[in-house]
């Protein structure tokens, strides 16, 4: 059988950098004894900007989690950019850039003056104005107002054809959900100038009653008190006090959840550590059960301080396991901070949130077995044989191991999975990829077909297939393959920085001037040149069978590259099979 590698649309890089997040309104200054003083608008810090250190102490104390959306760096970034995008998709070419020639420099605010209402309009599903959009008050510009709309429009302006629909074919029905649920974080970064005043957190109606979510297959609900707004996906925040509340998956899978609970609690110094080496304190304060009903949970709680200029933060992390899926393979850890001088007063609040926390899993009709490798989902259906998961995992863990800091938890928060296709089917079995059923790659092999074994992410769709006959070595040999080159593309795909992306463009467009291997499968694009580059750098593939020869290639030929796979990947060892 051929362990031919594809992914199985190329897609586009993707940015995972920082976003910023309402850094200004959360600005507070060190804590003073007694007292919970906020800081607005800078109007009586001493020492640095709001935004400065507020940006510190979002990274400080969000640490990782305040991650990019994967496609911010895609979508139009200003008023006046979109206006263009949008005139030219309606056929009004002349008035592609009239701002620019009636404004001169003031054609942004021009454009922001005339149409803020129209991206508040637009975007009502993003700002959580669902009425503002029916107001035939505003006027009608005919701008895109769903997300598929517009997502296909600057899909086709930046020229990538390929993903125009993409969310119709992956989503069928739910395309518009799916869409909203991948952009609407990048909504609001993109027109935050749109939100205005309206939108800081204080004077923004705040959600009723429960929201719901689905952090990977988990289903959750949360009831919401009063001043709680979501802010981000799995990520709720309130201003006045401060506090903000995380969801995020966690493993290892083969526990207990009282093991996985200890282990949670064991890391978390080290956690602290990696974000923040000269904190000031870690202190744990407690760790116990606190199942209630059917909700099988830990809680651990703990003091901590980054620094001498932030206030003593009480975080208090429950991890509590899926109660109606398969094992215990679906655990999530919410995590609440909170400034220490809040908590007489507020800290309620975060226990009613916290309690009012219910995760099930979810009902899947196709995948029955998972587990959690780094932060990305292992999954298979029941007919494959449970140890493909451990050996996928190593796979995962292999590439994620020594990967530069940023990427494990851009995969995390991209929702990245692993789907292993069951060895007597085809990769139009799984879900994700039955809608690539009767077509054909870009070498004319049939999806429908053995000569297929894999299948790489893109964003919208973060799932890698690989196949559980090369993890396994069933009537092949064991062959990992298929799954580092697929893999490989979710990398490029889901976390690829702009800078990343400019990288290896430059690259490859230097490559094909210099008519580097002509019509290989590695030259068909940039994605395939990244992909195979990395098979090198792991050593699989048709490059010699040793991480450190295939490297070492790379080293004295290409060391650019070298120095490039060696920013991302880091030096991973030799594949540790489970
Ligand atoms: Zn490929």
């Amino acid at each position: 059988m051929s362990s031919s590698v594809q992914s199985g649309h190329g897609g586009s890089p993707s940015s995972c950098s920082a976003r910023t997040v309402n850094e200004s309104r959360y600005a507070r200054q060190p804590v003073r004894s007694g007292t919970s003083a906020h800081l607005r608008n800078g109007s009586d810090l001493q020492v640095v900007s709001p935004v400065t250190l507020m940006r510190a102490m979002l990274v400080a104390v969000a640490g990782v989690l305040v991650f990019a959306s994967p496609v911010f760096g895609q979508w139009p970034a200003t008023c006046v950019d979109l206006n263009d995008i949008v005139e030219r998709h309606l056929g009004n070419d002349q008035n592609v850039g009239i701002y620019q020639q009636v404004f001169g420099e003031g054609a942004e605010q021009g454009c922001r003056t005339d149409h803020v209402n129209d991206v508040r309009r637009a975007f009502a599903w993003a700002f959580d104005e669902i009425d503002a959009a029916g107001d035939l008050s505003l006027p009608d510009l005919a701008w895109p107002t769903d997300c598929v709309e517009l997502n296909d429009i600057v899909e086709a302006h930046l020229g990538n054809e390929h993903y125009v629909g993409i969310y119709e074919r992956v989503f069928g029905p739910a395309a518009e959900a799916g869409c909203r649920r991948d952009h609407r974080d990048d909504v609001r970064a993109v027109f935050a100038w749109a939100l205005g005043a309206d939108a800081s957190p204080g004077r923004a109606p705040p959600l009723q009653g429960a929201t719901t979510g689905v952090l990977r297959d988990v289903e959750y609900v949360i009831g919401l008190p009063d001043g709680w707004r979501q802010t981000a996906r799995h990520q709720f925040q309130r201003s006045d006090p401060w506090a903000i509340l995380q969801l995020r998956p966690t493993g290892p899978s083969d526990h207990t959840l009282k093991q996985r609970a200890e282990s949670v609690r064991d890391g978390l110094e080290q956690e602290l550590r990696e974000r923040r080496p000269d904190y000031v304190l870690f202190e744990l304060t407690s760790f116990q059960e606190v199942t209630r009903g059917p909700q099988h949970a830990y809680e651990v709680t703990y003091r901590i301080q980054e620094s001498s200029r932030y206030c003593v933060v009480v975080v208090t992390e429950r991890i509590v396991a899926a109660t109606t899926w398969y094992g215990l393979d679906r655990v999530i850890r919410a995590t609440n901070w909170m400034c220490e001088a809040d908590v007489p007063l507020h800290g309620d609040s975060t226990r009613t949130l916290l309690d009012s926390l219910r995760v099930t899993g979810k009902p899947d009709d196709y995948y029955s077995q998972s587990l959690i490798a780094d932060g990305v989902l292992i999954k298979a259906a029941a007919k494959v044989q449970t140890e493909a998961l451990p050996a996928a995992a190593a796979v995962v863990r292999w590439m994620l191991g020594s990967a530069r800091s940023d990427i494990p938890p851009c995969m995390a928060a991209a929702e990245a999975s692993l789907a292993i296709i069951p060895k007597d089917d085809f990769v139009t079995v799984l879900p994700e990829f039955a809608w690539l059923s009767g077509r054909a790659d870009f070498t004319g092999r049939t999806y429908d077909s053995f000569d297929l074994r894999g299948a790489g992410a893109v964003r919208g769709q973060p799932a890698t297939a690989t196949s559980e006959e090369l993890l396994l070595g069933i009537g092949v040999s064991r062959d990992p393959h298929v799954t580092v080159h697929e893999f490989a593309h979710a990398i490029q795909n889901l976390c690829f920085t702009p800078a990343d992306d400019r990288k290896w463009r430059g690259f490859y467009t230097r490559a094909l001037q210099a008519n580097f291997r002509p019509g290989s499968h590695q030259m068909h694009d940039v994605y395939e040149f990244f992909a195979v580059f990395s098979d090198g750098y792991f050593g699989v593939g048709h490059w010699p069978g040793d991480p450190s020869t295939g490297r070492e290639l790379i080293r004295k030929d290409f060391p650019d590259v070298f120095e490039a796979l060696l920013e991302i990947y880091g030096s991973p060892g030799h594949l540790e099979h489970p």
